[in-house]
């Protein structure tokens, strides 16, 4: 076992590591080193592995075998690069203890500043510095952050007496606390501790801290939020936290100190600019906790423009080495400049394209790479509506917009809040006075996020912008007030459960539910589309069942329609009484008087979605599910039965008597029918092509009225490829059936018109058995299409409709790594639509093979499509872009990978 074995190497110190090794020593070890060894000014220090806290993990939270004599070797090695001893009452080398995974999780796990004083380094520090007042600051922050973080004793303890002390002083700002007032607050501090930990002391030896602030990095990687944050943002649970031992330099020693963060370009928008934040005379946890509202970086150019320069010099460099945006940390000590870590800046989507396609302008990165570099998903965030500018709105604050995109909920206090009222089916608006990583579930289910304090790079913020959630902090006009339920402004007053609307992209909060409108795609976006496009294989097509649907779609990318699904165009009000006359009809000539009704209202909507889509493929298909889905429920029915025959009981003129009579006649013929109709399963009943084998009718008014329209469109000069679609087939027998009846009509409607236009026929495989007989179905289709919503339903023996209920549990008990109705499940439910492809080809080599499930805008299962050899996927139409993207990268994977 690697934990036993003494002399693994555990720990590497700056000068050791390289970029490469971001596995073993995390994002941030592996970057500090690389900027040690490129002469950056870096404060020294070194990184215990990942495989330590894994071998941690593993072996009952004990540190593996050497790891310990490994990290004082290491701290030797720094004491004599510093001249500063550890634990020294002259010089004390004081140093943070950070984490650092490979993959970078902000704000997600724990930090410790200041480690290695004690009530002796303290005075030491005192005497180095001069400045005793600093000393005791750091103090009194090292014992409250250590309480919390290592001791686990909550945060609020050590701010409530922050609080009051701050409230002795003259304008009760912390900066204004002396010295004496420090002595007493950390006095005050070591028995909040004591108290809270039943008798436990805050450990004066700077060697036990350490030990414990190690042993609690390494814990915090298991933390609810960094598991909750993991499985958001789908990052491995194995790979483990490194932790970096750092020497400290302090932003904290008067005005001519100052800590920051600086990125390398505007990571809201993208625009070529630095863009920053930063606080003098404070520490890095000021920034970040938004505790105080930090300046512009370029104001720095007039409070200490020498380092300004030499940091803008160093943003450059580091840029133009990772070739990519940076996110960069640094402090000024006493005007040195010190940097302390940089790593790929996070980002909205839209800044992502900007940048993206900026970078190659630049010639600094390929136009593959900026493909593959904008995550497909993001693209959403593109996508989204902004408030409507014609719109009636009042806003009641403004703050900083912090990520971009408009949304309406209801206004939530608390993150246990959040999570209720989502559950319960509410859209929420999160609104906190600043957030801090323990609320990152509230944040999690938020439609936006609303802080009264912070700046642009406070937690909230950079969490916001990463989860592609519309964000507004430091909205300092408004006053919360947790326990009572309500935020206020001067002029208003919103309670829990109220509406309001935040437009994250201008930083507007406003009252109740505002209009939003759709955005508009730039330039940047359409170069990048455009490149996405020409190196992707798989066609993109778009599920829309409307004309105006079809056009979104278009507008969109789309490349054809993959699935109409006719059902949907019976559910208006009026189209649904002939439906239901056409259900309950008792005979053949009945229904087909039903039908003529039906025909022409299909025609006419067929005819525009010829029109949306001129020039290009549209696959309908034929009547889908149980015919009871039209009529009224079963229950509510007998309910209603069972009032009419009350009501004649209690009525009092014969006319009224016979009018009542004739209406429990029809409701009970009603009934009976539904009665009829009524399936113990209806999901595995009669539905799909069984349908149409019993009422051929139904086929032909279908078949009728998609031809009638496209020979009327091909009249007006549109040219039309309509691809008529037999859904559930299991046996070949089933669509034998139905094509022959498609074909008879078809061609009599083409015969009428004397007209001829290519059409084509073909099946959708969304069960196992159409699966597994694909080569004796493809005989009968042109075409191909996986519905891998009844096929996932059907091979996982899951029901669509119920197991919402349950399959949340799976994933987060990782039964299953994803949603199988959301992703692809390429290891069961792939190997069928592998097998029917493969089948369906080996009798027609040519096969056009498409899916048209919900998978087909998701981009894993688009990767998987592509390996499979899929000709196009089809999704929802604002999905489309996000498929046009993912396709293209998937090529691009394949192509590298081949
Ligand atoms: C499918 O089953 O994947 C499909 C696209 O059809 P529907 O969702 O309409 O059943
Ligand atoms: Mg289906």
């Amino acid at each position: 076992m690697l934990y036993q074995q003494r002399d693994h190497k555990w720990v590497y110190l700056f000068t050791e590591g390289r970029t490469e090794m971001k596995a073993l020593l995390g994002g941030k070890g592996a970057n500090v080193a690389e900027m040690t060894q490129a002469g950056l000014p870096v404060p020294p220090g070194f990184t215990i592995t990942t495989e330590a806290c894994n071998a941690y993990t593993q072996y009952e939270n004990q540190f593996p075998e050497g790891m310990w004599s490994q990290a004082q070797t290491a701290l030797a090695q720094v004491e004599a690069d510093t001249g500063k001893q550890f634990g020294g009452n002259q010089n004390p080398l004081l140093v943070s203890v950070r984490s650092g995974a490979a993959i970078s999780m902000p704000g997600m796990m724990d930090t410790v500043l200041n480690l290695g004083l004690n009530d002796e380094t303290v005075e030491g520090l005192a005497q180095f510095t001069e400045n005793r007042r600093f000393a005791l600051d750091a103090y009194r922050r090292f014992i409250a952050m250590f309480g919390n973080i290592v001791m686990k004793v909550p945060h609020e303890k050590f701010s409530r007496a922050l609080e009051r002390f701050k409230l002795q002083t003259d304008s009760g700002r912390d900066t204004d606390l002396g010295e004496d007032h420090l002595d007493e607050l950390i006095n005050v501090y070591k028995r909040i501790i004591f108290t809270d930990r039943h008798g436990d002391e805050f450990p004066q030896d700077p060697f036990e801290q350490l030990r414990m602030a190690i042993a609690a990095v390494f814990d915090s990687w298991n933390t609810r939020r960094a598991v909750e944050y993991r499985r958001i943002h789908r990052i491995p649970d194995d790979l483990g936290t490194a932790v970096n031992v750092q020497v400290m330099v302090f932003g904290n020693m008067g005005w001519g100190s100052g800590t920051g963060v600086a990125f390398t370009r505007n990571p809201s928008n993208g625009d070529k600019e630095v863009f920053g934040e930063y606080l003098l005379n404070a520490q890095g946890e000021d920034v970040v906790a938004g505790l105080r509202t930090p300046k512009s970086i370029h104001e720095m150019v007039n409070e200490l423009p020498e380092s300004y320069q030499q940091l803008m010099g160093i943003i450059q460099r580091l840029e133009a080495h990772y070739r990519d945006m940076q996110d960069i940390e640094f402090t000024i000590e006493q005007g040195k400049l010190w940097i302390l870590q940089t790593r790929t800046g996070k980002r909205t989507g839209a800044a992502a394209v900007t940048i993206a396609v900026d970078m190659v302008d630049e010639g600094v990165i390929d136009r593959e790479t900026a493909v593959l570099r904008v995550e497909a998903n993001q693209l959403d965030q593109l996508l989204h509506p902004t408030i409507d500018p014609d719109a009636d709105a009042t806003v009641v604050a403004t703050g900083l917009p912090a990520s971009p995109g408009a949304a309406t909920g209801i206004v939530v206090l608390t993150p246990d809040d959040a999570l209720v009222y989502s559950e319960q089916g509410h859209p929420i608006i999160l609104v906190r006075h600043e957030t801090s990583p323990d609320d990152f579930h509230g944040m999690a289910v938020a439609e936006a996020i609303l802080t009264a304090r912070g700046g642009m790079t406070s937690h909230a913020a950079v969490v916001a912008r990463g989860m592609g959630t519309p964000c507004i902090v430091g909205a300092d006009a408004i006053q919360i007030s947790e326990e009572e339920g309500y935020f206020y402004t001067k002029e208003h007053k919103v309670r829990r459960g109220d509406w309001i609307t935040i437009d994250g992209s201008t930083g507007s909060v406003l009252l109740g539910q505002v209009a939003t409108k759709q955005p508009e795609l730039g330039d940047h976006y359409l170069t990048l589309m455009g490149w996405a496009d020409g190196m992707r294989q798989l066609g993109v097509r778009a599920n829309a069942d409307t004309g105006h649907d079809a056009s979104v779609a278009r507008n969109f990318g789309a490349e054809g329609i993959g699935l109409c699904r006719t059902e949907h165009m019976f559910f208006g009000d009026d189209r649904l009484a002939i439906m239901r006359e056409m259900i309950l009809a008792e005979d053949l000539a009945a229904r087909q008087v039903a039908l003529e009704k039906l025909l022409p209202i299909q025609r006419h909507d067929f005819l525009e979605i010829f029109k949306a889509m001129d020039g290009l493929p549209v696959t309908i298909r034929l009547l889908d599910p149980p015919l009871h889905e039209f009529l009224p429920n079963f229950e509510e029915l007998q309910v209603e039965l069972y009032e009419l025959k009350l009501k004649t009981q209690q009525a009092d003129t014969f006319a009224k008597i016979d009018q009542l009579l004739h209406q429990i006649w029809e409701k009970e013929q009603l009934l009976h029918r539904v009665e009829q109709l009524r399936e113990a399963n209806p999901m595995l009943g009669h539905r799909g092509c069984r349908l149409g084998l019993l009422y051929p009718e139904v086929t032909e008014m279908q078949t009728r009225a998609v031809m009638e329209a496209a020979c009327e469109a091909q009249a007006q000069n549109i040219a039309v490829q309509p691809e008529i679609m037999i859904p559930l087939v299991s046996a070949e027998t089933e669509l034998r059936h139905q094509r022959a009846v498609v074909e008879r009509v078809a061609e009599a409607v083409l015969g009428t018109y004397g007209m001829k236009l290519d059409y084509h026929i073909g099946t959708m495989i969304e069960l196992p058995r159409a699966a597994l007989m694909a080569d004796r179905i493809a005989e009968h289709a042109d075409f191909f299409s996986f519905g891998t919503n009844d096929l996932t339903q059907t091979t996982f023996g899951l029901s669509r409709d119920d197991s919402g209920r349950f399959l949340s549990h799976y994933v987060t008990e990782k039964l299953l790594t994803d949603d199988p109705f959301q992703v692809l499940d390429q290891n069961g439910v792939g190997q069928l639509v592998q097998l029917g492809v493969e089948r369906g080809r080996q009798t027609k080599p040519a096969l056009k093979v498409g899916i048209c499930g919900e998978h087909g805008g998701e981009p894993r299962s688009i990767a998987f499509c592509q390996e499979v050899g899929l000709n196009y996927v089809s999704c929802s139409p604002y999905r489309v872009p996000i498929a046009r993207l993912a396709a293209a990268q998937a090529a691009l994977r394949q192509q590298k990978s081949a």
